[in-house]
């Protein structure tokens, strides 16, 4: 599975991406966050998703589904999926938690696209030996986190969203999975109104405890932190410098992953 990074911001973007990031990727600048999945499963679609694959390279067209996490802008927006539906003949599978198919219905109507509605802790086929399952998470507006199993591989995206969810880890127990995406939105700060429905380093160190003793992932599974926000974090390298003292890693636009 390759798992290529579209954006790792949470919602506070630099302005710089309107004038000297606007046709380059930055460590330093991130977009709206997502993630690319063997070329043509897109998980979310916010305010820079095009502009990522376009800088990238990465034909819309290549995409046949999307997954969405929720309904948060930076992580919908429907002239986006509208623009990614019209770009070749097949339907666009766009998949979300069953409580969003209504809004997204309304949001979608006219495009190439077909909704379809998870019911949370459900394994459901998406492909030839390719799986999904949507897992509660504690965040707003239709949340869903994502276990992917995909020819023998398995990624659990959870982002946006703080902790775990009992339902979600016992789910996860004992699925030894290859990577985990987290949200890291607060980085080391602590006194932050958004710790409610997002996590800190500490908060995801803790619970790396947990899901390490319960076999929720392998012993060398990638670790990886991403939704962070500029205005909670430094640099990139010193997220980078926090994070490896507890083998954790950190994401940035454009990166690509092999697992
Ligand atoms: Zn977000
Ligand atoms: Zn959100």
């Amino acid at each position: 599975m390759k798992i290529t990074f579209t954006g790792t911001c949470a919602r506070d973007y630099s302005p710089l991406l309107q004038t000297v990031y606007k046709d380059c990727l930055d460590k330093d600048a991130r977009r709206s966050s997502g993630a690319l999945i063997d070329g043509h499963i897109q998980i979310d679609c916010g305010h820079h998703t095009l502009d990522s694959l376009r800088i990238q390279n990465i034909p819309q067209s290549d995409i046949d589904m999307i997954f969405l996490t929720h309904l948060h802008d930076d992580h919908y927006n429907p002239d986006s999926i509208r623009s990614i539906a019209a770009a070749a003949d097949r339907r666009l599978k766009v998949y979300a938690q069953a409580a969003a198919v209504p809004e997204l219905t309304q949001a979608l109507e006219g495009a190439n696209a077909e909704i379809i509605g998870l019911t949370l802790l459900e394994k459901v086929q998406i492909g030839e030996d390719a799986y999904v399952s949507a897992l509660p998470a504690n965040h707003t507006r239709f949340p869903a986190h994502y276990l992917f199993e995909i020819g023998g591989k398995k990624l659990y995206y959870a982002t946006d969203g703080a902790w775990i969810m009992y339902d979600a880890l016992y789910y996860l127990w004992g699925q030894n999975v290859d990577m985990i995406v987290f949200d890291a939105t607060c980085g080391d700060y602590e006194g932050d109104f958004r710790v409610a429905e997002h996590n800190s380093i500490r908060m995801i160190r803790s619970m790396c405890r947990s899901l390490k003793k319960l076999n929720v992932y392998k012993k060398d599974a990638l670790l990886y932190l991403s939704h962070i926000a500029p205005s909670l974090h430094k640099s990139h390298e010193e997220t980078v410098e926090k994070a490896q003292k507890s083998k954790l890693l950190v994401a940035y636009d454009g990166l690509e992953v092999e697992i």
